[in-house]
């Protein structure tokens, strides 16, 4: 991983708040409201002299701690700008993907993305936005040839939307090229970066313009809050258009969920460095086992896109999708786990294991899922943090015959 120390010490100390009492750890300003000490200080305020923190949904200081830590490490090594990148944390990653695309995309706007995505965004694009006046194209990885058409057929396009890995079957997109021509067609990209974390990869130096996140997963990394954010290379798009979506639609996070997210993020780059290592043995596992019929890992160099994983990735994470070919024999292996659990979500630092086409992407379509490679052999493993050793022996019981 690059610069990995660096990175450490940006994920302890960039953002911290220290306040006049001398806590170390900053305080939880668990409040609606601040108070202005005089009429004089409203008026400063009003005239835009300081910049006061008003009424909780405007602004929280445990939430612009947060905000400043996410964008150290998202614009980590940026040769330019790196001073432009801004992020603005929300109640959810769905509120921070909602702020992000309506943001950008108007009534009478499209929408290009990938066929595969997290469910509750296939979701948002694919039923919700059009009720707003938003279409949207799907393109099976982003396939460069296809976007060009489709950019050129849909010259309203404002937002060009990826997930890379995608969740759940892991495919990888370039999206370094994607940005090169979604921006010849004036077109705008966000890139979900919820599974490699900025650890692993930081899209904003590759061209995206907008990454969002659901700081549920590895940045909170504990199970404890569910939150999202977004971050953005661009000041004026973040304050005009992503950040009144915050005040005036209203998905604020508490500050105790900011606080306790903050305290996971310290510990990220230490957290993916164990995550991916075990996840390599896992899927090594995994790929060699006679009940899987496939494995779906960026990391083993049987993987379609290992190689543009390796170039845009400093690690491959350590999220894996694989088939045991029938649903039955899915259900097995859910019913018989006992070190993992049978649960959504991902990135804690405990295991996790489920079931896409009956849990996560139930929302979609059977015959989308079939499109999107959804089998009903499918399973999705987070690898937590446990010894590797009995994650694998967990699953080796469980896949016995
Ligand atoms: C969980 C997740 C989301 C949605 O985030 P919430 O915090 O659950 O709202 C979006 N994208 C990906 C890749 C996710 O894993």
């Amino acid at each position: 991983m690059r610069d990995g120390q660096q990175m450490a010490t940006q994920a302890i100390h960039a953002g911290e708040i220290h306040d006049s009492s001398g806590s170390h750890i900053a305080p939880i300003y668990q409040t609606s409201t601040f108070t202005f000490a005089d009429m004089a200080s409203v008026e400063a305020w009003a005239e835009g002299e300081t910049d006061a923190y008003i009424y909780s949904r405007g602004g929280n200081p445990a939430r612009t701690a947060l905000a400043a830590k996410l964008s150290a490490l998202e614009s980590f090594g940026m040769a330019e700008d790196s001073e432009s990148v801004t992020a603005e944390i929300f109640a959810s990653g769905m509120a921070a993907i909602s702020a992000a695309i309506m943001g950008i995309a108007k009534a009478g706007n499209h929408v290009i993305t990938q066929q595969v995505l997290y469910g509750s965004a296939d979701h948002l694009i694919s039923d919700v936005l059009p009720e707003f006046g938003i279409t949207n194209t799907r393109i099976p990885g982003l396939d460069p040839t296809a976007l060009a058409t489709e950019l050129a057929n849909h010259p309203e396009t404002a937002v060009v939307y990826l997930e890379t890995p995608a969740n759940p079957t892991l495919g990888i997109i370039d999206t370094a090229r994607t940005a090169e021509i979604a921006h010849a067609n004036g077109a705008k990209v966000i890139v979900d970066n919820t599974f490699a974390t900025p650890i692993l990869q930081r899209p904003l130096e590759l061209g995206a313009d907008l990454i969002v996140h659901s700081t549920t997963k590895y940045i909170n990394g504990h199970g404890t809050v569910v939150g999202g954010a977004v971050v953005s290379r661009h000041p004026e798009v973040m304050e005009e258009q992503v950040a009144s979506l915050v005040r005036f639609v209203g998905g604020v996070p508490s500050p105790f969920d900011c606080w306790l997210t903050n305290l996971g993020l310290k510990t990220l780059p230490l957290r993916m460095r164990q995550h991916c290592a075990s996840a390599m043995k896992v899927a090594t596992f995994l790929d060699t086992h006679p009940a899987v019929t496939a494995t779906h890992y960026p990391g083993l160099p049987s993987h379609p896109h290992h190689e543009l994983a390796a170039s845009q990735m400093d690690d491959f994470g350590a999220m894996i999708a694989f088939d045991l070919g029938s649903y039955a024999t899915a259900t097995q292996l859910m019913d018989r786990i006992e070190l993992c659990t049978l649960a959504v979500s991902l990135g804690n630092i405990d295991t996790l294991v489920e079931h896409p086409a009956s849990m996560t992407h139930r929302v979609v379509t059977p015959e989308d899922r079939a499109r999107s490679g959804i089998t009903d052999g499918l399973v999705r493993i987070s690898i937590g943090l446990e010894s590797v050793d009995d994650i694998i022996a967990d699953l080796e019981q469980a896949l016995a015959t």
